[in-house]
């Protein structure tokens, strides 16, 4: 959500922190804004709007030299869209220029105090308070101050600030909001996720919570806000930036459900072993003995992320036999849940940096539970914050709506079950026939994939419908869930998903002449049940769309309209029944000219509550 950049070296600032901020630009924002400090001093430029229009506007200036800057896309949280209200913020004494992502909870009473000292404020920011914090403790050396302020602020924050009286420093801070610091040849480039550094270098760490880092050009000092020193981890970035351009495809998204084959086998790739029966799984390995005996997983996240973790909780229960609970990581957080003793809890999130999984972890820790993150974005603050894990190697997802990472979660949920069941109860041959279906899946979403021209013509068909629901049964109810949220989030449709069986009880009042009803209606244990929710809604004039197994003639008499998708384990079914409603979301969404890639009000990854 949101995004900073902040650069000091040997090039001009000006257009590597618009590129950058363009790359950050699918995490969502309302505004962007710039700063750049060089020998003709600090300039300062914002717009309300996208990047493009921040970049129109730096044209008219003749000055914007400097080879120091920071830069921000803003998702307003204090204070309304207004040019005002964007970043970068300055002070109104001692020079400071500040850009912030994440909410500075005691920014009131900070400002008051600020304001008997005979502070005045331009925004209704709580950065702008944050930036007059660090000026009126600032003694000649902007590191001290800005930890001096740190200090005395909660909340969260990633910041980037700079100086007017100190043009070679640049330093940055975090807690609970990303940070990462790329490491390069005589200059250093900072952002919110790897997306942003990858152009320049792949040498990078991120960010601790409570950690300052004070860069020069040639120089660079890690410290706590309590001045505690701190080495930082440097990594190697694995992005290429091949991964992050469109290439042929006209949006992020449509490239991302396209890629689902490619990156699925990067799932894969190394972890099964279909002679022996076995999945290795590195990032469990240190805690296997207690996985194996754990009473109880809890698997928690939000949004697609809860959606995966639902069929994690199908396959665990089902393969590895082990109770297990999904949940809201906003409602576990603040519900005091039980964590008993032998009780994992386990973190979906494609950034890794969702706030609200973040502090369900929290939580979870604080009361003993062992904590698994299974997550994409490598490095990320779940990743670092848990015992073990799982990541997806899906490669970076910038379409906001979530697809290929949606799949790997539910691939590495596959295999996590199949890791466990095989220590518990599943037999060699059990777990050979089900590794040699997981990887038959990406030929088979090859195969969907194929009939993208299809499902865009049955798409076309309903698109003046302005409410759909989605059902399905088992493995494929939380399937249904995710197809109404894909359609919802970019194509602004009304959908709602849900058990088929839940429709008598209340929606099925919702069912009127001609309306969309889409069912999961591939073979499996409970495909009669599912036909006969198909004939309630036919009785009442609803068009039924069906995904459906290859081959089956008998839902040819009842479906208006099929989606195929190939014959497969049924606990593996979801990553095949998925792809046509992507699609189906994916064509909707164009077809009602909307920003597949920004829809309205979104942010790629949510690192408020
Ligand atoms: N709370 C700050 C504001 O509303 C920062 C929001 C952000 O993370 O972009 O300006």
């Amino acid at each position: 959500m949101c995004g900073i950049v902040g650069y000091i070296g040997i090039s001009p600032a000006k257009g590597l922190l618009i590129e950058g901020l363009k790359r950050l630009e699918y995490r969502g924002y309302d505004s962007a804004g710039i700063a750049v400090l060089g020998d003709s001093g600090l300039h300062i430029e914002r717009a309300v709007g996208r990047v493009a229009k921040l970049e129109a506007k730096l044209e008219h200036h003749t000055a914007f030299d400097g080879s120091l800057g920071i830069a921000h896309t803003r998702w307003a949280t204090h204070g309304g869209v207004t040019e005002a209200n964007c970043h970068p913020h300055t002070d109104d004494k001692a020079g400071i220029c500040i850009v912030h992502n994440g909410i500075i909870e005691n920014y009131a009473a900070i400002r008051t105090w600020l304001e008997e000292r005979n502070h005045t404020f331009k925004s209704e920011t709580d950065t702008e308070v944050l930036a007059a914090l660090i000026g009126e403790l600032y003694d000649g050396d902007l590191e001290v101050a800005v930890k001096a302020a740190l200090r005395e602020v909660t909340g969260a924050y990633a910041i980037a600030v700079i100086c007017e009286n100190e043009p070679d420093v640049l330093v940055c801070a975090r807690k609970g909001s990303p940070l990462m610091v790329g490491v390069g040849a005589g200059e250093y480039v900072v952002a919110s996720d790897p997306s942003a550094i990858v152009a320049h270098t792949t040498r990078a760490f991120a960010l601790d919570d409570y950690n300052v880092v004070r860069l020069t050009r040639d120089s660079i000092r890690t410290s706590t806000i309590h001045n505690k020193a701190v080495t930082p981890k440097v990594m190697q970035l694995e992005a290429e930036l091949g991964q992050i351009e469109l290439g042929t495809y006209d949006h992020y998204m449509q490239k991302e459900i396209f890629e689902q084959p490619c990156a699925l086998r990067n799932t894969l790739r190394g972890r099964v072993d279909r002679d022996e029966g076995r999945i290795v799984l590195g990032g469990l390995l240190s805690r296997a003995k207690e996985l194996v005996r754990a009473r109880k997983f809890i698997l928690t996240g939000q949004g697609t992320a809860l959606h995966s973790a639902m069929i994690g909780e199908y396959l665990f229960e089902d393969l590895a036999k082990v109770p297990t609970e999904i949940e809201y990581a906003s409602e576990f957080r603040y519900r005091n849940p039980i964590v008993e003793e032998g009780t994992v809890v386990c973190a979906v999130s494609q950034s890794g940096e969702t706030a609200d999984t973040l502090a369900a972890l929290d939580e979870a820790t604080d009361k003993g539970a062992l904590s698994l993150g299974v997550v994409n974005v490598v490095g990320s603050s779940i990743a670092r914050q848990t015992d073990a894990g799982v990541y997806l190697r899906v490669g970076p997802e910038i379409g906001v709506a979530s697809t290929k990472a949606f799949t790997g979660q539910v691939t590495a949920l596959t295999m996590m079950a199949i890791f466990l069941g095989r220590r518990r109860l599943m037999s060699v041959e059990q777990c050979k026939q089900l590794i040699a279906e997981l990887e038959s899946i990406p030929d088979k979403i090859e195969q969907v994939l194929q009939q993208a021209d299809q499902i865009k013509a049955v798409t076309e068909k309903y698109i003046h419908r302005e409410n759909w629901l989605f059902m399905g049964r088992g493995y494929n109810y939380p399937i249904a869930l995710e197809g109404a949220l894909k359609l919802k989030e970019i194509s602004y449709i009304h959908a709602e998903g849900m058990p088929a069986a839940e429709m008598k009880h209340g929606p099925i009042a919702l069912i009127s002449e001609g309306m969309p009803a889409v069912f999961i209606a591939n073979r499996g244990a409970q495909y009669t049940k599912v036909l006969a929710n198909i004939e309630e809604v036919r009785a009442r004039g609803g068009h039924v769309i069906a995904v459906a197994t290859e081959g089956d003639t008998e839902i040819t008499k009842v479906a208006e309209d099929i989606l195929w998708v190939p014959e497969v384990a049924e606990p593996l079914s979801p990553l095949l029944t998925v792809v046509p409603l992507q699609l189906l979301a994916y064509y909707a969404a164009v077809a009602r000219g909307h920003d597949v890639d920004k829809p309205r009000n979104l942010a790629k990854s949510v690192t408020v509550e």
